[in-house]
This record gives structure tokens, sequence and C-alpha cells, in this order.
């Protein structure tokens, strides 16, 4: 099924870039720099300084400029794929782009001070949890961790190495032994989401390593409840089976979708800095997700029938939530360092490449 609601995008990726506000390091090693990037968002377009003298314009969905509230950025990059799942269809929200550029602030914040920082998955969920009613409907959440090709849950750390299972008749998505919880209100994702940082945090600290270096996956389920009308009559046979519900042209049905918000591993070419402590091993499983990403987000966007999923296990566990009639929302994050020129120029690339 196409969807048909919204103009432009329908049917490919969204693209939107981020610019992360100049933080204190930035501002003492550029005193003598202009910035690499210039935003024109009345346009959609940002242009990235080739040298001194020529720039490179590009264009994208929405073009987020360092003053754009979170509440903005929910609203274009994250919104029309809440309502799709809210209306059965699976989604996937992701934000991609170098460490230290806004991937976890755009994403993962929760404000639990001050409500205007909320991030995507806090909104996603306080949006799905508005538009659901907990007498039919069902809202659950897992949290999960992807490093070094292997999946933990962050909400149950004891649980490591979770398989990826797909149904071969539906192409459904599991991961059997994953904490699946059911959501009660806003405070309880609050403190979900914070008990998967902390276990982030200290997996990463167990493991030696960053949280930079491991894809972090929200995994929304929605099974809404509700009386479907029909044109037709129902057969005497089909009314037989469904245990006395009768009525003819009402029918009860269950529709369940899926909402995936990715907070992405940091994009920077991390062989080339193996002084950093980086082993090798990390950097070939990184950049084998973000590229095979990469290739799964290209096939999309050239609207090819063929998604090449099986090269990783992040887009295994995507593999039912994007492509057919998912929606997928990709979010790039830059900062406006020109010491970051190479990474930033590789970032928009990776955007480009996939509208
Ligand atoms: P990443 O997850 O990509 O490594 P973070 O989200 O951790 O980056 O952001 C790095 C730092 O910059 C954090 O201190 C974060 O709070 C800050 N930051 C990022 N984006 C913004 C923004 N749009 N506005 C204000 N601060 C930001
Ligand atoms: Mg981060």
């Amino acid at each position: 099924r196409v969807h048909s609601d919204d103009g432009e995008d329908s049917g490919r990726v969204r693209v939107t870039v981020r610019l992360r506000p100049r933080n204190a390091e930035d501002l003492l090693s550029d005193a003598d720099f202009a910035d690499c990037v210039e935003l024109q968002p009345e346009l959609k377009r940002l242009k990235l300084r080739k040298n001194n003298w020529s720039s490179e314009s590009y264009r994208f969905d929405e073009v987020f400029t360092e003053t754009a509230s979170q509440r903005r950025v929910y609203e274009v990059v994250a919104k029309p794929v809440v309502e799709s799942v809210l209306n059965g269809y699976n989604g996937t929200v992701m934000a991609y782009g170098q460490t230290g550029t806004g991937k976890t602030y755009t994403v993962g914040r929760l404000g639990k001070e001050d409500a205007s920082e909320r991030g995507i998955m806090v909104r996603a969920l306080e949006d799905i949890i508005t538009n659901t009613s907990p007498a039919s409907d069902c809202v659950e959440v897992s949290y999960l961790q992807l490093y070094m090709e292997s999946i933990q849950d962050l909400l149950t750390p004891e649980k490591i190495n979770i398989p990826i299972i797909e149904d071969p008749k539906t192409g459904e998505v599991s991961l059997p032994g994953a904490a699946v919880i059911k959501i009660r209100d806003l405070d309880h994702v609050l403190q979900l989401i914070q008990i998967g940082e902390a276990n982030r945090h200290a997996a990463n600290t167990k493991l030696n390593t960053e949280s930079s270096r491991s894809h972090a996956i929200l995994m929304v389920s929605v099974r809404r409840s509700f009386n479907e009308k029909v044109e037709y009559e129902v057969s005497s046979q089909e009314k037989d089976t469904r245990n006395g519900i009768s009525g003819g042209n009402v029918i009860p049905t269950v529709r369940k979708s899926k909402l995936l918000i990715v907070d992405l591993a940091g994009s920077e070419r991390i062989d080339k800095s193996g002084s950093e402590g980086h082993s090798l091993e990390e950097a070939k499983f990184i950049n084998l997700s973000l590229t095979s990403l990469g290739k799964c987000i290209n096939a999309l966007a050239e609207n090819s029938p063929h998604i090449p999923t099986r090269d990783s296990k992040l887009t295994r566990l995507l593999r039912d939530s994007f492509g057919g009639s998912a929606r997928t929302s990709l979010i790039i994050t830059i900062g406006p360092s020109a010491r970051h020129h190479a990474e930033t120029t590789s970032t928009i690339m990776f955007g480009q490449r996939a509208m």
C-alpha cells in the first residue's frame, strides 16, 4: 500500500539535517576560521565550503539551524512516522552523524527538568500514549544496544547475544529473549529510557568502550483493537468460526505495527584513529553496519524492489521496518567547525545518497 496522506516525500526516505550549536571547543579552535557550513533553511539548502573560494549546495527535506527547537525537530522528523505507525504501518527514525554532533541529544534526550528539551524517543511515546486507549490498545517497548554484531538488552542487561528471528511467512522480525515492557504512562517511559541509558553506560564501561561505538535501538510495538466496518457480507461459515460475533459487516480487528528509533554509532572513520585505542575489530563492525545501512537506504531512495538487508545485524533488525509500506526518516547531525570538514562532508554525502 502506498501512503497518500502527505505529499512530496511519500514512498522514499525523508532526510533532514541538523546543525549543533557551537560549543566551547569549536570556539577555541576555530577562532580564525569561518564555519564550514552555511544553512539556508528557507531554501532547505545547506552550503558546504570546499575551500576559500567555493562551496557546494545541497538540498534536504528540511534543514535545522542551531536554534531549531526539539519540538520542531520532532514534528518534522518523527511525527509523520509516528502517525503512520498509529495507522498500522511500521516505521523507522534514525540519527546519523559524527560523535559529538547531537544524535543522542536529538533522539534520546530525556528532558527531566525541562520538558522542552525532550528528544524524539520521549515525544514519540508521548504521542503514541495520547493517541491510543488503554482499554483497547497495547503499547510495548524494548530497548537494545547493538555492539560488534551482538545485541544486548538495555532493560535487562544480563541478556546478551539476543538472536534476530524472522518469520519466514510474514517477514516479521522478532528478538526472542529481549524484555518487552508494556507502557503505562509517560513517567514509566522516562524511567525505562533512563534505566536503558544507565545500562548502556555500565555495559560500555565494562567492555571498556564508549557508547559512540554502539547503536541504541528503541523498539515500540503498538497493537490496536477496533471494529472494522467492511462493505461485503461475511459468509455464514466465517461467522461460525468467529465465535458468535455477528452483525455482518462489523469485524473486530487487531492491527499491529512497530516503530524503531535508532541512535546510530558515530559515523567517524575510526579505522584512522587507532591511536585513540579503538580496536580494528570495532572499526570493522561499525563500518560494516553503517555501510550496509547506507546500501539499504540508497536502495529505498531508488525505489528498488530489493533492499539488501542481509549484510549486517543492524539492517536485519530494520528489515520489516523499512521498505514496502514502512516509512523511514533519517536525520543527519553535523557540527559547525571547520576542523571536522572531512567528517561533515562524508555525513552530508550519506544523507544526500539517501534522497
Ligand atoms: P552524539 O550523540 O552525536 O555523540 P550528543 O547528543 O551527545 O552527540 O551531543 C554532544 C553535546 O552537544 C552534548 O553535550 C549535547 O547536549 C550538545 N548538543 C548537541 N546538540 C545540541 C543542540 N541542538 N542544542 C544544544 N546542545 C546540543
Ligand atoms: Mg550519542
